[in-house]
């Protein structure tokens, strides 16, 4: 059977994800942690796990494990769904390099839709295409003074050097719920870094 776009299979992505990083005793606890939430329990803890690694391992580091650990949830939530949503057939491969990231990222976009009922956009500027997650209204008791939601920029990241074939492009999380925005809304630069 295939596997489905549900909230149950995007945690089992997440855990996997978070367990190469920290460990799987230490992800567990984490995780739970996270799901501690009246938003994680509607949706997803993928922001909350921001905050749980800044606690657990201060600004700094917390980032860093952030970082890696979305890098490898992006890479589990490919080997969970590539397949089905159409991301490594030779049609998606062979299309040309714009269309292949902007088709990647509504696939993207779509099952982390799916799995979480959160809404995610995907819009387009000349520079730099734009991922805008809608706020989860449920959280509102976690406060930060700067955008926090390294996790998503990890598995933007690991997504752009996989869809271009290793190369690397600036992403920045430009707006954040937690820093009282009404969305997070990520910038993922058109134009690779040397
Ligand atoms: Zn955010």
């Amino acid at each position: 059977m295939d596997p489905a776009y549900t909230l149950n299979d995007m945690h089992k992505v997440l855990l996997e994800g978070v367990k190469e990083i920290v460990g799987a005793q230490e992800a567990v606890a984490l995780l739970k942690r996270a799901g501690k939430s009246s938003c994680a329990q509607a949706g997803l803890p993928l922001n909350r796990v921001n905050a749980v690694f800044i606690e657990q391992y201060g600004a700094q580091s917390g980032q860093g494990v952030a970082l890696r650990a979305g890098r490898a949830v992006f890479k589990h939530g490919l080997n969970r769904w590539g397949e089905q949503a159409g991301i490594t057939g030779m049609d998606y491969r062979l299309l040309p390099a714009p269309k292949r990231v902007r088709a990647g990222l509504q696939i993207m976009a779509g099952i982390f839709t799916l799995s979480t009922g959160l809404n995610v956009e995907i819009s387009e500027e000349e520079q730099a295409w734009i991922w805008r997650v809608d706020s989860c209204a449920g959280d509102q008791d976690l406060h930060a003074s700067a955008p926090m939601c390294f996790m998503v920029v990890g598995i933007l990241q690991e997504f752009m050097g996989w869809v271009s074939g290793g190369k690397y492009y600036r992403i920045t999380e430009t707006r954040c719920t937690y820093a009282g925005a009404p969305t997070c809304t990520f910038r993922i630069e058109k134009k690779a870094l040397e």
